[in-house]
């Protein structure tokens, strides 16, 4: 049976309801809600043992739940194994291939009856120079990509990925990044467990924050960032001038559109409130028509603020279980 009539696009392509798993009578997943959408990128991150993995090893059918409903692309993943395998691609761990195993030989061995064209998905991620070398002499970022390939070779619906680009130098990273946006641009379903912020930040269209088997929060990566990352904050020295003067500065920076406080000290200003105050206040400074002061530096809340403030919540306040 073709895919299509399993799961249409408007259907969730994973949808988790009440997901409970305990290990040795430990609770590491809790009741957990999770819905992925079709063509989106969605990332897990949070706190280590949070039971990200153990959810995705349980979407894939390598692991069995406790308790809740699974559904991957309409399937049970452990009923109906097989048709979840062929429509889901994982990515293997380090150790999955032989070290004399060339790129070709690896994309034949994982290609299927519906495979795509294996060369064209090489010179796709920039490996095609690196048909004939062995798996032990790719460095890691080639690595990461070959596994991307090996996921995508069988044209599946949803990607899972966990911890793809850990370890790897900030160029190839970027590389594997690059990758994603491919996928996520050609409406590839992406699941993508994640310690690195920067990259969910940059990649995923929603993330789902956890800590001991429950939701902290989800939402899009910039509903995060507003709701628990704190201020913005901007400093700077203002340039010497009269008292009179100093204290007009510092009035008009106080009414400056999203400014929630102003200080003062030893001739530096720190100006903090929303996001939108760093453009007031770099307009500010520049209709002022004095030069930009050199020290000018600005801490833009990020995806990491948002979660360290999540992770710091008491345990059990605002925990949901959710994410819809
Ligand atoms: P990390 O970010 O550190 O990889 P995670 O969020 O992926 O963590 P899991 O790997 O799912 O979390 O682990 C959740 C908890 O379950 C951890 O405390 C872990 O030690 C425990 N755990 C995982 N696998 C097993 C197992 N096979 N037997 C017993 N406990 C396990």
């Amino acid at each position: 049976m073709d895919i299509q009539h399993l799961s249409s696009p408007a259907q969730p392509v994973v949808a988790v309801r009440g997901l409970t798993k305990a290990y040795d009578d430990r609770t590491v997943v809790d009741h957990l809600d999770l819905t992925v959408h079709d063509g989106e990128v969605l990332g897990l991150i949070g706190a280590n043992g949070a039971g990200k993995t153990t959810t995705v090893e349980i979407l894939q059918g390598l692991r069995r739940q406790d308790s809740g409903e699974v559904r991957v692309l309409g399937l049970d993943p452990v009923r109906d194994a097989d048709r979840v395998r062929q429509h889901v691609g994982s990515q293997l761990q380090s150790s999955g291939l032989p070290d004399r195993l060339r790129v070709a030989e690896a994309v034949d061995l994982f290609s299927g009856r519906r495979a795509i064209d294996g060369d064209l998905l090489l010179e796709r991620f920039g490996l095609a120079q690196r048909r004939r070398s062995p798996f032990a002499g790719l460095s890691g970022g080639e690595r990461q990509r070959l596994f991307l390939v090996l996921a995508l070779v069988n044209r599946p619906r949803l990607v899972i990925l966990d911890e793809l680009t850990q370890g790897l130098d900030p160029a190839a990273r970027r590389e594997v990044w690059s990758a994603i946006s491919q996928l996520h641009a050609d409406g590839t379903t992406v699941l993508l467990v994640t310690h690195e912020l920067d990259e969910a930040q940059a990649l995923c269209d929603r993330v789902v924050a956890m800590r001991d088997g429950r939701v902290l929060d989800h939402g899009t990566p910039a509903e995060l960032v507003a709701r628990h990352a704190g201020h913005a904050t901007v400093r700077f020295t203002l340039p010497h001038q009269d008292v009179a003067a100093t204290a007009e500065s510092l009035q008009q920076l106080n009414r400056l559109p999203g400014a929630s406080n102003v200080a003062h000290s030893n001739d530096q200003v720190t100006v903090r409130g929303t996001r939108s105050v760093i453009a007031h206040v770099g307009a500010w400074l520049v209709a002022s028509q004095r030069p930009i002061p050199p020290d000018l530096h600005v801490d833009i809340p990020d995806l990491e603020a948002a979660l360290l403030t999540l992770l710091d919540q008491p345990t059990d306040q605002n925990l949901t279980g959710a994410a819809s």
